[in-house]
């Protein structure tokens, strides 16, 4: 019989990674299982390394000894040529967050993704998805997009203040969801589309710390609507006090920040985490990080 280790060290890759709260998140729930869990940041403008290098830093961890590594901005996507298997749904949005170093080599999943459909299950049930409404197309953009049509969205209107953003995500999507009702719209049609819209999924880095500020005009939310954010820094963005104020229903960011670090313990570990026990960690860390 097959026995799990019990000790694991991982990584998180990416640029101006030293804040991340995943290594705290990851670390806590390894020793509530009784694990040896270390989880490192290798953040490459400290290392000085250009993200072109990641198969490098990769090969080096396997080296070293890792199990695993979580990628982030910018390597996501130029991750995937360093990797052996990848697995359908995230080769079919080709981006990569977690990285398995196995014995038959490296596997590439996309827990964003993943985790946006199950923080979505969770925290806004039997809510309608006729037609939702994604506004911003980057990369959670992308990896939200597809959740949503996993979930069973029957309409997805795709809105960014860059226009060829939403058009080239929305041509990615139909090709992998041909059965779809899928389509971009320029950002000033929103005044038309949320007042008939069931959901709004707020994917820009507006309400941010550093961004502070609602991406669209708050006098287009309704009682009728339920309002995503995925911005997680602070967990109660502009957006959702506006859309609570104006009788929505409301799922904050830390549903999407904590399942994507579930699923990856889960991948990493062959555990299934208490979810719960996470995201009560995760609340106390965005409140008080030090
Ligand atoms: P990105 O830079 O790849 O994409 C952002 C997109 O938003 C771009 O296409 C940009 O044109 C568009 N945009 C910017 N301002 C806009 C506006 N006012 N209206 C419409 N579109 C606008 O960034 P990303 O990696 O997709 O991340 C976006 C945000 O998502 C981050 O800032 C972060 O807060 C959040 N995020 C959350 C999680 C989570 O787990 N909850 C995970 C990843 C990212």
């Amino acid at each position: 019989m097959n026995q799990r280790p019990t000790g694991y060290v991982v990584g998180l890759i990416g640029t101006g990674v030293g804040p991340s709260l995943t290594p705290a998140l990851h670390m806590a729930e390894g020793r509530a299982h009784g694990l040896d869990y270390v989880y490192r940041t290798l953040d490459l403008d400290a290392l000085n390394v250009a993200p072109t290098r990641v198969g490098e830093i990769l090969d080096w961890a396997r080296t070293l000894g890792y199990n695993a590594v979580n990628v982030t901005h910018p390597c996501k996507q130029i991750v995937l040529p360093h990797l052996d298997r990848i697995d359908p749904v995230a080769a079919a949005i080709g981006a990569v967050n977690t990285v398995l170093f196995t014995a038959d080599g490296l596997v590439g999943h996309n827990t964003d993704t993943t985790g946006f459909a199950s923080g979505f299950v969770e925290g806004l049930p039997d809510a309608a998805l006729d037609h939702v409404v994604l506004v911003g197309a980057g990369g959670a953009g992308t990896a939200v997009a597809d959740a949503l049509l996993r979930l069973g969205a029957g309409h997805l209107t795709v809105v960014d203040v860059d226009i060829d953003k939403a058009t080239a995500l929305v041509a990615g999507l139909a090709q992998r969801h041909p059965l779809a009702h899928i389509d971009a719209s320029s950002f000033d049609k929103l005044s038309v589309l949320l007042p008939a819209a069931d959901g709004v999924v707020h994917a820009t880095p507006m309400g941010m710390a550093e961004h502070p500020g609602i991406a669209f005009d708050p006098a287009l939310l309704h009682p009728h609507l339920w309002v995503a954010d995925i911005v997680y820094r602070p967990l109660d963005t502009a957006l959702l006090q506006a859309a609570r104020a104006a009788g929505c229903r409301t799922l904050d960011g830390g549903h999407m920040a904590v399942y994507q670090a579930v699923d990856a313990f889960a991948l990493i570990t062959g555990i299934t985490p208490d979810a719960a026990r996470m995201s009560r960690h995760f609340r106390r860390l965005v409140a008080n990080p030090s």
